[in-house]
């Protein structure tokens, strides 16, 4: 008789957009005449760049005639990309990346969780706290996360980021083998400099510790400051992996392409884990679509660089908006600068949950709750810039008129 994977019976319900869409839907319906704008959206909203769509055309006509047709692409994506990236994404920040080391797929989330293939069962899982839930769940379906007590699971490494420490943990007590890292941070908005990912880099390389570096929201990054690439950090190439999107970059949500990074130095008890990981991508994965690789390649063309950066910089206004305006009403904000999402302390201590209800029924603006992204989100709410500047506008004189 087959059994299932025990280890999703011990998952909790996707509680928080479930909840959020309850509340929501609920206080709708008794309230038919209040129009409700939302500023919980994690989704991107602007059109694809004309560069992205002109090459994507291009590239369906290709398909269409037997001479330039492609079939099954390379496991790990078409050099042309590949190529692109090491050029534009890597060489032009002063990092040198190779070709083999590149891999292209059809999502960071999906690389994020899969990842944990090439892993031990075995191995101790750290997790930014507040936390993108991919990360815990993903690990708590291989069977790493041990048992759920209500609020955390048992067998993660469970690292506050707190406005103490400006949202960036410190070391951890317990030594992780495998550490998620996030920055700019989802949902924070708050980005890390070098310094701070240094000690984090030797810390790893002390200990044999892997870092998996999400890097998504790289784009948002305005201040030269603060490194695009975990790379940009001297000895990360023997410790850690870092995953990048085209979603939040270049509005590739529903188009679907990212890569992930894996230095030919990075070896665990000499084993090369690009060469795992190229074992379980050609294994699982029959590579990311012709036309949507060269959508992506079209990004790093000019025209192509500048229409993503003028819609970048859309968000990163609205951002503002939110920011500024929140400020002025007398709530103490984080992110929303190198980031689209605005991390806002409840006033007086209020719990997010009771703040949501508020902002909800009072303010008729949806917002999300920090504590669904983990205990030490409670005390905060997150807004995101992905809306329009008018909507975005209106529900801060609301929030503002409301407090
Ligand atoms: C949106 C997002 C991603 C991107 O995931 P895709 O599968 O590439 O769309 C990755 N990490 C974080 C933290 C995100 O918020």
């Amino acid at each position: 008789m087959a059994e299932i994977n025990q280890n999703f019976q011990k998952l909790p319900g996707s509680y928080l957009f479930a909840e959020i869409a309850r509340r929501t839907a609920a206080y709708q319906a008794a309230n038919p005449d209040k129009k409700l704008i939302k500023m919980g959206i994690g989704d991107v909203t602007r059109p694809l760049a004309p560069s992205v769509i002109r090459a994507m055309h291009k590239a369906v006509d290709e398909m269409g005639s037997a001479d330039t047709f492609m079939g099954y692409g390379p496991y790990e994506g078409y050099d042309f990309l590949r190529d692109a990236i090491v050029q534009h994404d890597y060489a032009a920040r002063g990092v040198t990346m190779s070709r083999e080391e590149i891999f292209v797929s059809d999502g960071a989330k999906s690389d994020c969780g899969n990842i944990g293939d090439i892993f031990s069962v075995n191995n101790v899982v750290a997790v930014c706290d507040p936390v993108y839930p991919v990360y815990v769940d993903a690990n708590a379906m291989a069977g790493r996360a041990g048992e759920y007590d209500g609020e955390k699971w048992t067998n993660i490494v469970y690292m506050p980021c707190t406005a103490e420490n400006g949202f960036v943990p410190a070391l951890p007590e317990r030594v992780p083998d495998l550490i998620y890292l996030c920055f700019p941070n989802n949902p924070t908005g708050m980005a890390a400099t070098k310094d701070q990912l240094k000690l984090w880099v030797d810390y790893a390389n002390e200990h044999g510790s892997v870092i998996l570096y999400d890097s998504a929201y790289e784009a948002f990054i305005r201040d030269p400051e603060i490194p695009h690439s975990i790379y940009e950090v001297p000895g990360a190439r023997t410790c850690a992996i870092e995953f990048r999107s085209y979603s939040k970059t270049a509005g590739f949500t529903g188009t679907r392409c990212a890569y992930t990074i894996i230095p030919k130095e990075l070896k665990v008890n000499g084993v090369s884990l690009a060469e795992l990981w190229l074992r379980r991508q050609s294994t699982k994965y029959n590579g990311c679509p012709y036309m949507i690789q060269r959508g992506a390649e079209a990004i790093y063309t000019p025209e192509g660089q500048q229409e993503v950066r003028e819609t970048i910089d859309y968000y990163l206004n609205n951002a503002a908006i939110i920011r500024e305006g929140l400020a002025k009403a007398g709530l103490t904000v984080y992110g929303g600068v190198n980031s689209p999402y605005v991390w806002a302390a409840t006033p007086d201590g209020m719990g997010s949950w009771d703040f949501f209800d508020r902002l909800l029924q009072e303010g008729n603006v949806v917002t999300t709750p920090g504590a669904g992204f983990g205990p030490s989100g409670e005390g905060y709410i997150r807004l995101t810039g992905f809306g329009d500047p008018e909507n975005t506008k209106e529900a801060i004189r609301r929030i503002t008129r409301m407090l």
